[in-house]
């Protein structure tokens, strides 16, 4: 498709057109099903919902190019839709979580190899099957870090993108000239971050080659949905990261490793059949009418 024929979009217009699709959409038995999910937020104590790709380009054809194009632009525009429909609905409980309301992808069409992440496709987003041979431990990670100096300024810091943040020299009151900040834990604001290795699935493997793997990132509800072992289809935006090298600081690293920021896990019960994908939710609900 050209540009030209692309139709672009505000920021705030393409949450129009996803609040439309969340508000709007009714699966095959005639319920708003993302409707649903929203008003199930509340009593699950849950921060996300799932939104099937197929029932978005059923409704809205055009937003599969934005897809490809931009992702990380439409799940903002979902963030944001999913909270404005909460708002009216449990506007406390909206307000309390409102920074980390997210949407997970389920289905994603676009599916690579593991040996086909690499660098042309920093940004977009994919699906790769693969193995979990190792989780991290559970960390906090800084989302806004509170300083405060010895006269008490506050100096607040947001994690915007990627994983590092700029520690503050100085105190940001603009008459005071102190560089002593202490970090305050309390007052600071964090989520659940965890790194998986995902390798290739011996089938997959050419022959003769030793497996490949991919370092994923999850964080919130991602984190702790998946053991070593687990055989799944990570969703995931594929970004880079500055590598430190010995004798050079990691800022004035030229090496980047790759790596996936995690949307959605799916687990493969077959062998890489697109029915085979169940989320989590589908899984509940199967154990519940079985
Ligand atoms: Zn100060
Ligand atoms: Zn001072």
């Amino acid at each position: 498709m050209s540009r030209v024929e692309t139709k672009q979009y505000t920021e705030s217009a393409l949450a129009d057109m996803v609040k439309n699709f969340l508000v709007q959409f009714k699966d095959k038995s005639g319920a708003f099903s993302y409707v649903e999910q929203i008003d199930q937020m509340m009593p699950k104590n849950s921060k996300f919902i799932i939104i099937d790709y197929n029932d978005l380009v059923l409704s809205y054809s055009e937003i599969e190019s934005r897809f490809n194009e931009n992702p990380d632009e439409i799940l903002n525009a979902f963030s944001r839709a999913i909270k404005e429909i909460l708002q009216e609905r449990f506007p406390k409980y909206a307000e309390k979580i409102k920074d980390e309301i997210r949407a997970r992808v389920g289905n994603y069409p676009v599916q690579r190899s593991l040996r086909q992440i690499n660098a042309e496709i920093i940004g977009k987003m994919t699906c790769v099957s693969g193995m979990v041979v190792r989780a991290s431990e559970v960390k906090p990670l800084a989302k806004e870090l509170t300083y405060v100096c010895p006269d008490h300024h506050v100096t607040q810091i947001f994690l915007l993108k990627g994983m590092s943040v700029n520690v503050p020299v100085k105190c940001s009151n603009p008459k005071c000239a102190h560089r002593d900040l202490e970090m305050k834990p309390e007052t600071s604001k964090f989520i659940d971050f965890q790194i998986l290795r995902l390798q290739e699935l011996p089938e997959e493997l050419p022959p003769g080659q030793l497996p490949h793997y991919v370092d994923i990132t999850i964080k919130q509800d991602l984190v702790d949905n998946s053991r070593p072992g687990d055989r799944i289809i990570l969703t995931g935006i594929v970004r880079i990261e500055q590598e430190s090298i010995v004798g050079v600081s990691r800022q004035s690293s030229g090496l980047y490793r790759l790596r996936i920021d995690g949307n959605n896990i799916e687990f493969l019960g077959g062998r890489g059949i697109k029915s085979s994908r169940r989320t989590e939710r589908e899984e509940e609900t199967a154990l519940m009418s079985s």
